[in-house]
């Protein structure tokens, strides 16, 4: 039986090219997603492509109640979870001198309480089957911080906590449970930075690039893969050498 994957956020960017790479590996894929546009459509389109099911329903993550019955319709669909992305998050950049409380909350309510609102979810799945995955799409710059994202910085270092607590107490349920720490992915969220911001970040990078969705992606499906069992409670970095 096919294995099936859960998806935040994955109409667009990073979470897009995880659900196609995880498709291409023959999972059947379960995507939520919040803005109805014509990117929810391709999606399903190119994932079916693969001859492998594609289940999408519209979702706040920082919402408890959306996340509870978007996981049940999943398992009505596939009867399992095999492995959850935790990849939907959002941006509301600026310093801490300016930053409104509703952009520090906002932050926190989809990236980390979004986080524990689909995982909570869907662990008790997993644990009746013994078996299971858990990666979760921090940043580094909630290890390294970064000036102009305060929000930001707390909610993936939160994720960090997370799932290195998570990682513990479901080790002994075969249900591994890891991060990833992109640098700078080139997707929407980072299309915003000016050019010349761009050149500059691009020349303090070892690797001297920027990074694609599809370096992510790679990871994400190592850690989901059997190559990858005796590995838990860990961030990897994926930025070039930003971080060392
Ligand atoms: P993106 O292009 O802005 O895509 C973000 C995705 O999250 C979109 O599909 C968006 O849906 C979805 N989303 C936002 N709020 C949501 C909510 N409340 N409920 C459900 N879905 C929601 O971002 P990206 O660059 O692909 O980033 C993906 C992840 O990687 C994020 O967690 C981000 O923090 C992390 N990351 C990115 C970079 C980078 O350089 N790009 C670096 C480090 C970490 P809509 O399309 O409907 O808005």
């Amino acid at each position: 039986m096919s294995k099936v994957a859960l998806i935040t956020g994955a109409t667009r960017g990073i979470g897009k090219q995880i659900a196609l790479t995880f498709a291409k590996e023959g999972y059947n894929i379960a995507i939520n997603y919040i803005s109805e546009n014509e990117d929810v459509e391709n999606t399903k389109r190119e994932i079916e492509k693969y001859k492998v099911k594609c289940f999408m329903a519209k979702g706040d993550i920082s919402n408890f109640e959306d996340c509870e019955k978007f996981v049940k319709e999943v398992i009505e669909e596939y009867g399992q979870i095999d492995v959850l992305v935790n990849n939907a998050g959002i941006t509301r950049d600026t310093l801490l001198m300016r930053m409104k409380k509703e952009d520090f909350e906002a932050v926190i309510d989809v990236n980390l309480v979004g986080t524990f609102n689909v995982t909570k979810n869907v662990i008790p799945y997993m644990v009746k089957a013994r078996s299971g995955r858990i990666i979760s799409v921090a940043s580094v710059v909630g290890i390294a911080g970064n000036a102009g994202q305060t929000n930001y910085a707390a909610s993936k270092a939160g994720i960090i906590g997370f799932t290195k607590s998570l990682a513990k107490e479901v080790a002994s349920r075969n249900i591994l449970v890891n991060a990833v720490a992109p640098g700078f992915i080139q997707t929407q969220m980072t299309d915003v930075l000016k050019d010349n911001v761009k050149e500059e970040i691009a020349k303090s990078i070892p690797l001297g690039r920027m990074g694609t969705v599809q370096d992510v992606a790679n990871v994400i499906k190592f850690l989901a893969s059997e190559e990858s069992s005796y590995i838990t409670g860990q961030v990897i970095n994926i930025d070039g050498g930003m971080l060392m």
